[in-house]
């Protein structure tokens, strides 16, 4: 295989997660009993990029299900988020009723919905239709296809080019991204300004966050990269800012090459701080699948461990890294039972893979556990503040990433 972006031969492995059924594949009860289908979870480093990126398998359309069930706003800290960002951004770039906000990977409208209440035109870009609907009920325009070089360059035909392009962990989910980073340069004003957030690599390695790796995910990104990529289709990146979501994303702000706008000097800053955590060194990458093999054998540990001494345990959050989590470390119902999770559209479904079914939140209440496994650690504080109910009657919180952690307490986090 040869690199997305530079098309070099890769030849160095970075994690090789055995096979796993696409993390968002939610089974039914009637699925239960027909088989299932597994795709290779390799992760593979292009040393001449330094692009971390899954090893080709599939096309993209077969792993995006119709009823793919992931809806944004289900996460109240992802929809604060939102909403704090379009306050800065409209603010800083002076957007008006007179500017064109878009949004690839609109999902349910979460973010452009701010747009709309404020009066400024916006239009989403999403192929998934059950997210798509639930955005237009919202005031939201939806195109409902992939983007990409054809279609930035349709909706620059039709002059409807954009002051902003939002693209929220949409990025590393592209297959073709220079195709897509092409796209951007097309429907980008000549004064435009793209922001992109992305979970960072240099949090993945440092934190070993094995489980944010799955089909879907086709790249882990640099800045160093992301810089590379947009440079050789004429944009420039003049910001980043680092984020707390997602275990530690970079939102970047991106224009034309031409544009006058100053270099930040956070740029040339994360540069550096990357090349000291070694993200050009092949060895940093190489060391990654021993660090992550540690964490699966401490959770089976633990799980075997409290299944012998009689003690109940559940999951909670239903989220793509539990499914890689849980699929690499083999773990099934009888050492984890069930899992809850407050979106409405998995509940009474079944983990890809695991088979573990899936509960409301509600069920907590009855259930006495002695621990709760949070596999969504990235949210935790938000589980932690929603259960804290189950904490008083004993259960003790557990987080698996970046190494397995027991809280007796709220307050030892
Ligand atoms: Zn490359």
């Amino acid at each position: 295989m040869n690199c997305r972006h530079c098309g070099a031969l890769l030849t160095h492995t970075f994690v090789d997660l055995g096979f796993a059924p696409p993390s968002n594949a939610y089974l039914t009860a009637a699925d239960l009993t027909k088989p299932e289908k597994y795709y290779p979870l390799k992760v593979k480093v292009c040393d001449h990029c330094w692009l971390v990126q899954t090893e080709d398998y599939a096309q993209a359309d077969e792993l995006f299900s119709p009823d793919y069930a992931y809806f944004s706003s289900t996460s109240s800290g992802w929809l604060a988020h939102a909403e704090q960002y379009v306050e800065q951004v409209s603010s800083e770039l002076k957007l008006n009723p007179d500017s064109l906000v878009i949004e690839v990977a609109s999902n349910d409208g979460y973010l452009l919905k701010n747009f709309v209440a404020m009066g400024i035109p916006c239009l989403g870009i999403e192929p998934t239709d059950s997210t798509a609907m639930e955005a237009e009920t919202k005031g939201i325009p939806v195109i409902r296809e992939f983007f990409g070089e054809a279609l930035g360059k349709k909706l620059a035909r039709e002059d409807r080019k954009a002051d902003l392009i939002v693209g929220n962990n949409v990025y590393a989910h592209v297959p073709d991204i220079n195709d897509f980073t092409r796209g951007l340069k097309e429907v980008l004003k000549s004064d435009g300004t793209i922001t992109l957030e992305f979970p960072h690599l240099m949090r993945l390695l440092e934190n070993c966050q094995f489980d944010t790796i799955y089909h879907e995910h086709f790249s882990y990104l640099s800045l160093s990269a992301v810089l590379r990529i947009f440079q050789s289709v004429g944009l420039r990146i003049w910001q980043v800012e680092e984020l707390n979501t997602h275990g530690g994303s970079l939102r970047i702000y991106g224009c034309h090459n031409e544009d006058g706008r100053t270099d930040h000097a956070s740029v040339a800053t994360m540069l550096q701080v990357e090349l000291n955590h070694g993200l050009q060194q092949l060895d940093t990458y190489l060391a990654f699948q021993s660090r992550a093999n540690k964490i699966k054998d401490d959770l089976l540990y633990f799980l075997i461990q409290k299944k012998r001494a009689g003690k109940k345990v559940a999951a909670y959050g239903a989220a793509a890294k539990g499914n890689t989590l849980l699929n690499y470390a083999g773990v099934k119902p009888d050492l984890l039972p069930f899992v809850c999770d407050a979106s409405a559209a998995k509940q009474g479904k079944f983990m890809p893979g695991s088979h573990i079914p899936i509960l409301s939140p509600d069920q907590l209440a009855n259930k006495q556990l002695d621990y709760l496994l949070i596999l969504p650690w990235n949210i935790a504080e938000e589980v932690w503040q929603q259960n804290s109910a189950i904490q008083e009657k004993g259960t003790e919180f557990v987080i698996p990433v970046p190494e397995l952690r027991i809280f007796e307490k709220i307050n030892e986090k």
